[in-house]
């Protein structure tokens, strides 16, 4: 075995010299400039991650749970020579309430143990649509979203441990004596945003909410050709606001309808509906109403998960089954989408992932989809969106970049499609909400008060004088 140079011998003697890699480099399926990192330290209790950050001279650093932050940057930080705290180790879901609704879960919890452990009982866990094997708390840290709704949503409280070393619970967190409703507001100040998409302290648990199981549930699907997207969007919208859908209603475009047996041609329309028998037949029947009368929709169908011949079966049933908390553990639509296991995604895959906000109304929605189209044209780069609806008023796009990872200028292209979806996005309103390694100085940019952004550096500097602590993408 080499021989570790400090300060990772150091760190060594705290996890286990099995425990400390020292690789310079990882591949990443965005195949944004490789970081160098000085090693990776993978620490199994929260006690020993303490003594890591607490360690002299081991920052930065910069944590991670299962590192799949695939599109933006995987496990990387923006900065080079950081040490990769990976906290995979800690996969504990240490407690479980499901008549009052939490689980505290560890960063290397993912959504398929979560979910695997929920089966069949009165509660669920809002999952998402990337592997089975991503974080639950890492996915919720960067604000990622779930088919239910943006999974910061589901954080009742975080445990840290802060840059000096120091654990602190905030929000919400079990009271050993007695239950206490689940409040992550708590009184006063609310600390636990502080966490999020932050360089402010390593997150080594989180109190998460599980969602109450529906009785029932259904997947309405409906197709529209594209020229119409604007009049079909507000269609939806009408419906969101009426209260008639339940989690995120889906757009999905001509190549990411694919993998969900869309229409060549047309985009593809999933709205969930839930709760008892009697009240999803009636909204069944409402919003497939509602659809006709547009004139906008074809194909409209809620019986592909309930017809075993439908052609389209098996994937209507794990996309309902998605909406009930079911990551889809085999990873089949992911399989799917990327034509690879998990594992190898990194490594064969080109990908590298837009996130804008847009405003809910369709004409809005219309102009995103044409300032896409023409980077794309531009570029000649592939791009694919899928639009997903967080609220009665935001849109999030998930726009794919997909290039062949041999294919120096294909690369190339499609670094500069990106730059060009962040300059063009942003200069229509269309605000990214997570960023990748390479643009995280646009939170700067984007920042409306420039006093805010001095305030989070003096915030960081308080708290992590001596830079223990990755800047990060948000810093
Ligand atoms: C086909 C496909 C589908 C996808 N679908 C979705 C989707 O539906 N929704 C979605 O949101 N994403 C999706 N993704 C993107 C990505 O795979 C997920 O967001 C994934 O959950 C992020 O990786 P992770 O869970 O391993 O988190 P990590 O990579 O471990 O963490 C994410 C970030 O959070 C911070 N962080 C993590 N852990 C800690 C900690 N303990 N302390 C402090 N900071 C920490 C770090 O900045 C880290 O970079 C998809 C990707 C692909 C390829």
């Amino acid at each position: 075995m080499t021989e570790l140079t400090p300060p990772l011998d150091a760190l060594a003697r705290i996890v286990g010299p099995e425990n400390v890699l020292s690789e310079p480099d990882r591949p990443n399926t965005g195949m944004f400039r490789t970081r160098r990192i000085r090693g990776v330290v993978r620490p199994a209790t929260v006690d020993e991650a303490r003594q890591v950050v607490a360690t002299p001279g081991a920052g930065p650093l910069h944590a991670i749970s299962t590192g799949r932050n695939w599109g933006l940057g995987s496990h990387h930080a923006p900065q080079d020579d950081a040490v990769l705290l990976d906290l995979g180790r800690l996969a504990a879901v240490r407690e479980i309430d499901l008549t009052a609704g939490w689980a505290v879960v560890e960063p290397g919890v993912t959504q398929g143990m979560l979910s695997e452990l929920l089966d069949g009982t009165e509660r669920m866990v809002n999952v998402t649509v990337s592997a089975a094997e991503t974080s639950v708390l890492g996915n919720a840290l960067d604000r990622g979203s779930g088919l239910r709704h943006q999974r910061v949503h589901d954080l009742a409280g975080l445990e840290v441990v802060l840059p000096d070393g120091e654990l602190v619970r905030v929000g919400w967190w079990p009271d050993r004596e007695k239950a206490t409703p689940v409040y992550p507001h708590g009184l006063g100040p609310s600390l636990l945003q502080l966490f999020v998409q932050s360089s402010f302290g390593v997150v080594t648990a989180a109190a998460i909410r599980l969602l109450p199981r529906p009785e029932a549930l259904r997947v309405i699907r409906m197709a529209f050709e594209p020229d119409v997207l604007d009049h079909a969007a507000d269609a939806l919208r009408r419906w969101v606001h009426q209260g008639l859908v339940r989690g995120v209603p889906k757009i999905f475009d001509q190549i990411t309808s694919r993998p969900y047996g869309g229409d060549p041609g047309k985009y593809l329309v999933h709205v969930c509906v839930d709760g008892t028998t009697e009240s999803v037949a009636a909204l069944v029947r409402v919003i497939t109403a509602e659809a006709r009368a547009t004139g906008l929709f074809s194909g409209i169908s809620h019986t592909e998960a309930t017809e075993p011949a439908h052609p389209n079966h098996e994937t209507a049933v794990l996309v309902e089954r998605g909406y009930a908390g079911d990551p889809d553990v085999r990873n089949t639509v992911f399989e799917a989408k990327t034509g690879h296991a998990p594992a190898e995604v990194d490594e064969k895959i080109g990908l590298a992932s837009f996130l804008p906000l847009i405003p809910f109304n369709g004409k809005k929605i219309a102009l995103a989809d044409r300032l896409l189209r023409e980077v794309s044209e531009q570029t000649g780069v592939r791009a694919a969106t899928t639009l997903h609806v967080l609220d009665q008023d935001v849109v999030e796009s998930v726009v794919g970049l997909r290039f062949d990872r041999d294919d120096e200028a294909g690369v190339a292209a499609a670094h500069r499609a990106l730059d060009l979806l962040y300059q063009r996005f942003t200069a229509a309103g269309f605000i990214p909400y997570r960023l990748d390694v390479d643009h995280a100085d646009w939170r700067e940019r984007l920042h409306t008060d420039p006093a805010a952004t001095a305030l989070t550096r003096r915030l960081k500097n308080f708290l992590d004088p001596d830079g223990t602590i990755v800047h990060g993408r948000y810093h």
